[in-house]
């Protein structure tokens, strides 16, 4: 069998060394991610470009055609009489008014404003 030299067994003990600190990297980087995939954003409650109040009552007085997905609103800020746009992201799509209902009070929402039947 073959002995290592003094510079060999120098080098082997390098490697082993970066290897082990290779291996830490990367259960950090592991980590890391998967923190980074458990952080949920939650989207900021929307607001009137105008007068900025959060979450304003609105009134739209509108109808139309198109596909959901382009579907932008023409409202009207009863807080600032300011008429703008409002353009809705993350779509739930349901069946019923009880559904509506459900989906609001999971996202805090349904404070009477809405009018379903
Ligand atoms: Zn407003």
């Amino acid at each position: 069998m073959e002995q290592f030299g003094r510079e060999e067994l120098g080098l082997l003990e390098r490697l082993a060394r970066a290897t082990e600190r290779n291996a830490d990297a990367s259960e950090n980087l592991i980590k890391l991610a998967e923190e980074e995939r458990n952080v949920q954003i939650e989207a900021p409650p929307p607001f009137c470009p105008s007068c900025s109040r959060i979450d304003p009552v609105i009134n739209m007085e509108q109808s139309g055609e198109g596909t959901l997905s382009d579907f932008v609103m023409r409202v009207l800020c009863k807080a600032c009489n300011t008429e703008f746009f409002a353009i809705p992201e993350n779509w739930v799509c349901v069946m019923s008014p009880v559904d509506v209902r459900t989906v609001l009070s999971e996202k805090g929402g349904e404070n009477g404003s809405v009018n379903i039947s």
